[in-house]
């Protein structure tokens, strides 16, 4: 069976009084695979939502973690910090943090190490600019962000990571890659780690498409057989899309 992660990605949004509404929700909605689904909110909310998603099935996981493990690092939140709220899931190297907070390929090595210590769940992203798309070089781009991010990291390791592919130029601007051009990144990706761990590694990885994903194009777009499911931002905050997206998984 395919394997599926559908992860709302709330980015700066919501109270915690929201956070509990939109769980309660979710509660109250027939869901097929739990498993599947994952909420992934800003560090406030975290502890309501993994009090009130218990015994669910669903998910919860952070936007961002420190890669050592407590020290003079003003502002940031650590690894065995999310492990004491038992966060299943952080996402790593979203273009954001790439962007607005210098977020290096190195740093981002550093936070998978110390997250796959832990057992918590990685979500990679990669994805090229606009500007890099329109020069041809997007797969290049890529494989020099995967080659550097995955650094040092044992096939067994690598196989525990969800990559997201999400274009920068598809985030947030309602502009979606076509499904064939989000297969054909994805494909590119899932060859790419066959190529550096092998073919079972590649075959169980989760590869996800992220930009601009809602219920009219989710279904053409988790129906390509190497896009594993979607990082979703905007479309996430409201339960309703969600859950329309969900099902298309
Ligand atoms: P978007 O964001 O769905 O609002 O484009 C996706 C993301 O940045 O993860």
């Amino acid at each position: 069976m395919k394997k599926f992660l559908i992860a709302g990605n709330w980015k700066m949004n919501k109270s915690i009084a929201e956070a509990k509404l939109f769980a309660d929700q979710l509660k109250g909605e027939r869901i097929a695979h739990p498993e599947q689904l994952a909420v992934i909110a800003p560090f406030t909310q975290l502890e309501t939502l993994k009090r009130e998603l218990d015994g669910t099935g669903i998910k919860v996981g952070a936007q961002n973690v420190h890669f050592e493990k407590s020290g003079a690092y003003t502002g940031e939140i650590s690894v065995p910090m999310l492990k004491e709220l038992d966060i299943d899931l952080c996402i790593v190297g979203h273009s954001e943090r790439r962007e607005y907070f210098a977020e290096t390929d190195s740093t981002v090595n550093m936070k998978l190490k110390a997250l796959l210590n832990a057992g918590i769940t990685p979500i990679l992203c990669v994805g090229e600019s606009l500007e890099i798309r329109e020069t041809g070089n997007a797969m290049l781009f890529v494989s020099g962000q995967i080659t550097e991010d995955l650094d040092g990291l044992t096939p067994a390791e690598v196989e525990q990571i969800v990559i997201a592919y999400e274009p920068i130029w598809a985030i947030g601007t309602g502009k979606t890659a076509t499904p064939d051009q989000a297969e054909e990144m994805c494909g590119f990706i899932r060859g790419m780690i066959e190529g550096m761990y092998g073919r079972e590694t590649a075959e169980g990885m989760i590869i996800q498409y992220g930009g601009s994903m809602k219920p009219s194009n989710a279904d053409e777009l988790l129906k390509k057989p190497d896009i594993n499911g979607g990082l979703i931002g905007g479309a996430s905050l409201e339960v309703g899309t969600f859950m329309e997206i969900a099902k298309a998984a």
